[in-house]
């Protein structure tokens, strides 16, 4: 699976915030996501991405 600046990706665990919506904001060595209810940044592998994605909506 790929990854791109601009997709929307659904997490199998909601964010605390009760969202399980994100849009990566960065892409490359190591991957950013921003999720679309709280604005909260997380940076993380394109292995843990790959872990916690359920769903992705490419840009
Ligand atoms: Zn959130």
């Amino acid at each position: 699976m790929q990854y791109n600046v601009g997709d929307i990706i659904y997490t199998k665990k909601k964010h605390p915030c009760g969202d399980n919506k994100w849009e990566v904001v960065r892409a490359g060595a190591d991957y950013k996501i921003k999720c679309c209810k709280c604005s909260r940044f997380v940076m993380l592998t394109l292995d843990d991405l790959k872990k916690i994605t359920k769903k992705i909506e490419k840009a």
